[in-house]
């Protein structure tokens, strides 16, 4: 089994360093021609979704990229890579690869004090730590989006899963519980 992790910009060596935990081989999406070698699943990190996408544009991986998880690739997606499967971010005009039929709301708990550690209940996995920064959280999901987990008290989306696209808004990379990966991993095996 092998994960392709995007290397544009932010978090992603937080994310191959859990798969290693995991003992599973990894690559690095940093350019077109990488998206030709062969993988079972991607991986989409934090960091700035403007960023990342305008450079997903600019290296000429957008669009085989979005084919590729149209298509059915596996893909674990956090924060910023939540936004950019997003088909729709209702506060900002830009979206992006729009695979995912949900609704975020991009720094919605605030540009500079919205960083916060809990720890929260996902369906099917049990409690794991949720590390937020400058976090979006989802407003809607249509049909067919399974939600996995909301924060605390509130109603507000933190994770759902769509098809093969597993996505959230907090970091489980930055933790030593590797609960999240794991269940990618098995949604890769087609569990
Ligand atoms: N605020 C960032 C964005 O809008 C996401 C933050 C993150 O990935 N930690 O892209």
């Amino acid at each position: 089994m092998k994960v392709a992790v995007l290397a544009v910009q932010g978090a992603f060596i937080e994310h191959e360093k859990q798969l290693e935990r995991l003992g599973i081989e990894c690559i690095e999406l940093r350019q077109a021609a990488d998206l030709e070698k062969e993988y079972d699943g991607i991986i989409l990190p934090g960091g700035e979704s403007t960023v990342q996408g305008k450079l997903l544009k600019d290296l000429g991986m957008f669009d085989l990229l979005k084919e590729q998880i149209a298509n059915g690739m596996p893909v674990l997606a956090t924060c910023a890579g939540l936004i950019l499967l997003a088909e729709g971010i209702s506060n900002d005009d830009r979206t992006y690869l729009q695979t995912l039929p949900v609704v975020v709301k991009r720094n919605a708990y605030g540009r500079q004090l919205g960083s916060f550690h809990i720890e929260g209940e996902v369906k099917g996995i049990g409690v794991v730590p949720m590390e937020f920064i400058r976090a979006p959280y989802i407003e809607s999901v249509k049909d067919d989006v399974e939600v996995l987990a909301t924060e605390g008290d509130s109603n507000h989306i933190v994770m759902v899963q769509y098809k093969n696209q597993l996505a959230m808004a907090f970091h489980p990379e930055l933790c030593e519980c590797t609960k999240i990966h794991e269940r990618f991993v098995a949604l890769m095996l087609g569990k």
